[in-house]
């Protein structure tokens, strides 16, 4: 729970489009009927309709109101009041204006209605600054406080867009430091808060027309809003440093604002990192101060003191003047912090926020990545690279966590841990992850003409016994015959003699030699060699489909994604031709299970052939009982690169 203390200041107001046609009905209200009327040139027009308005309440005139309130131009507006015997003063225009009808009215008591054409929010606050001999010196009373207000959106329809842009900051300025005022309280808050995102909507839109008249009304209320805050909690360094560049150097009060409050929040925002959150997320940016400093520069507003026409030399006088006296700040003070700040601010730099998450992985990212630059190979850095850059991606993009990484070390760890020279996890992983198919993919593409590759799979053995041409591969294990009838040929039809041709295949089961540990030595799997003809010639049995091993990390996954473990019925070859590419590829049992949905994702079209099935006699006049089957195939090796 939080305990504060709220004082309203209690001025009328007056808001809408029009409004300066009541003005003599609230002049009366107040019991004034001699008015004097405080304008400027630059709100001429406006003079005159409130001349047609007032009518005899208007007894004299005054434009010449300066920016800071000069005390001199205070004495000479006083001197047109006293010989008026004004009973009251109107004022139309900025701050400047409000400026002196205060001074006026503090020094004669008498009640102001205030027009304002800025956003600078002066209207309703009880305080004054005034300058003399170069100093500005602020106060307040209730005299101070202008009686009523009568906003007009229509009077600041005509505001020039860098004037609208920089008053409408000053207001921002309000509001920010209300937030992480020492007197902030729950209705200045919420009041800071709305004219935060007020603001941050209006001035694009007015960038875009300055016309827009809800565009307006909406800056206009946020300038009121704001306004109050300033009015009701005590401001911090921003408002000090502006009061110190104002006075001390005659810089531009709204400009100067405009500058400087990026910078201001940028100081103060580690010690109010929760303010800072709200009112970026008013402002709908991640980043308050640099979101500040970004919405500036995008209305094309002023960003640096020395555009301003600050000396750089006065910077070590306006840090000396701006830490000079304490005063109440969510940071301490220190005279190389704010000569910082100040630095900052004269160059106009963009003051940066703490770096987001994105922002720190992709440094991270781009350290990796740097840290293989001298890779002497080219290919491995480009490899490791992309391999790095995309993990990164995957990481961030799902948002992994601690426990999922671990997680999948765990997996790998026991993926490799179920290795043997028997049995290749790894390679299992990678099929029904697709991953091998991928590659094979490319590698065919690379080689259109040749026979399609297909994946190695995680059974082949290195070194298969040899076998002789129409020898029996099969160990006398139990199946349906198949005779192998196969020719290599190179791309243009050329058959191609000594080629070794390593073949393995699973039983009528589905398992392989090296998942039968009763087995003795390896059986349907072995190397042979082509004739003079391209051709090698064998009997097997005809493959079945089967289950990739479900005992491991990868059985696992497949369960867990409710996929199904079962390869579609092939035939392994490795083809090796001298001068040629070697060719790892698969033939599948046209009609087999799971041709459609080979949990490695390994099954091309061209690759399912027919096993034609057959009775009576034999190539080889071997004698067969009822059904045999026979597959002739013709592979085509692509040449061997370079
Ligand atoms: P300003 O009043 O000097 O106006 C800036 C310029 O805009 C002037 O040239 C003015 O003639 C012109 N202008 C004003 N309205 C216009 C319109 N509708 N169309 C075209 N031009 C127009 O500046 P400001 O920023 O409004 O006010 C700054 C002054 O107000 C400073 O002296 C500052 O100290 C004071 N101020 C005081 C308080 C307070 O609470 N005491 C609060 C904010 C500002």
């Amino acid at each position: 729970m939080r305990t504060f203390g709220y004082t309203s200041h209690p001025s009328r107001v007056v808001f809408g489009s029009g409004t300066v046609g009541r003005i003599r009905e609230e002049a009366e209200r107040l019991g004034c009927s001699r008015l004097l009327l405080l304008s400027g040139p630059a709100v001429a027009r406006t003079a005159a309709r409130l001349r047609e308005v007032l009518g005899d309440l208007l007894v004299a005139e005054f434009d010449g109101a300066a920016m800071h309130t000069p005390v001199e131009v205070t004495e000479r507006a006083l001197d047109v009041l006293t010989r008026a015997r004004a009973d009251g003063i109107v004022a139309v225009g900025g701050g400047s204006t409000t400026g002196l009808a205060k001074a006026l009215a503090v020094r004669t008591d008498l009640p102001q209605i205030i027009l304002p054409t800025t956003y600078a929010g002066s209207e309703v606050t009880p305080v004054l600054g005034e300058t003399q001999d170069g100093r500005k010196v602020t106060r307040s009373s209730q005299a101070i406080l202008p009686e009523t207000v009568v906003y007009d959106v229509d009077l600041t329809l005509g505001l020039p867009l860098p004037l609208t842009v920089t008053s409408g900051i000053n207001a921002l300025a309000h509001a920010v430091e209300a937030l992480y005022s020492a007197e902030a309280n729950p209705v200045t808050d919420r009041q800071a808060l709305d004219a935060i995102s007020r603001i941050a909507g209006a001035l694009p839109r007015l960038a875009a027309d300055p016309a827009d008249r809800e565009a307006r009304a909406d800056l206009l209320q946020a300038a009121w809003l704001s306004g109050t805050c300033l009015a009701t909690v005590g401001m911090g360094l921003h408002h000090k440093l502006c009061h110190t560049l104002g006075g001390s150097f005659g810089l531009p009060h709204a400009e100067t604002h405009t500058v400087v409050l990026p910078h201001a929040m940028a100081y103060n925002a580690p010690a109010v990192p929760e303010v800072m959150r709200r009112v970026a997320d008013a402002l709908g940016v991640p980043d308050a101060p640099s979101g500040v400093h970004d919405l500036i520069a995008s209305l094309g507003g002023p960003t640096s003191l020395r555009d301003l026409g600050m000396p750089e030399s006065g910077l070590a006088r306006a840090t000396e003047l701006a830490t000079s006296t304490p005063y109440p700040n969510p940071r301490a003070l220190t005279g190389e912090g704010i000569g910082e700040l100040l630095a900052g601010a004269w160059h106009g730099h963009r003051p940066e926020g703490p770096p987001s998450t994105e922002a720190k992985l992709a440094r991270l990212t781009d350290e990796v990545v740097a840290s293989f630059a001298r890779t002497p190979d080219p290919r491995v850095r480009t490899l490791l690279s992309g391999l790095v850059r995309h993990l990164h991606t995957f990481v961030a993009e799902n948002d992994v966590t601690d426990a999922e990484w671990q997680y999948a070390v765990d997996f790998l760890t026991r993926t490799g841990q179920k290795c043997d020279p028997t049995r290749q996890e790894f390679v299992l992983l990678s099929d029904t992850l697709g991953i091998s198919s991928a590659v094979d993919l490319l590698t065919n593409s690379r080689t259109p003409d040749t026979t399609p590759s297909a994946v190695l799979g995680p059974f082949y053995v290195e070194g298969p016994p040899e076998a002789v041409h129409g020898s029996d591969i099969s160990g006398g294990l139990h199946g349906t015959p198949l005779w192998v009838d196969v020719l290599v040929t190179d791309t243009d039809g050329e058959l191609l003699k000594d080629a070794v041709v390593d073949v393995w295949q699973s039983n009528e089961d589905g398992f392989y030699d090296v998942q039968l540990p009763d087995l003795d030595g390896p059986v349907l799997r072995a190397r042979l060699r082509t004739d003079s003809d391209g051709r090698i010639t064998f009997w097997s049995i005809l493959p079945s489909e089967y289950p990739v091993p479900g005992d491991g990390p990868v059985g696992q996954m497949l369960d867990a994604t409710g996929r199904h473990p079962y390869r579609a019925p092939h035939l392994h070859f490795m083809l090796d031709a001298p001068g040629h590419r070697r060719l790892v590829t698969q033939l599948f049992v046209s009609g087999g299970a799971y041709l459609d949905s080979d949990t490695v994702f390994g099954v091309k079209n061209e690759l399912v052939v027919d096993f034609t099935s057959r009775s009576g006699p034999t190539p080889d006049g071997r004698k067969v009982d009822g059904e045999w089957r026979r597959l002739d195939y013709t592979f085509r090796l692509a040449p061997q690169a370079g």
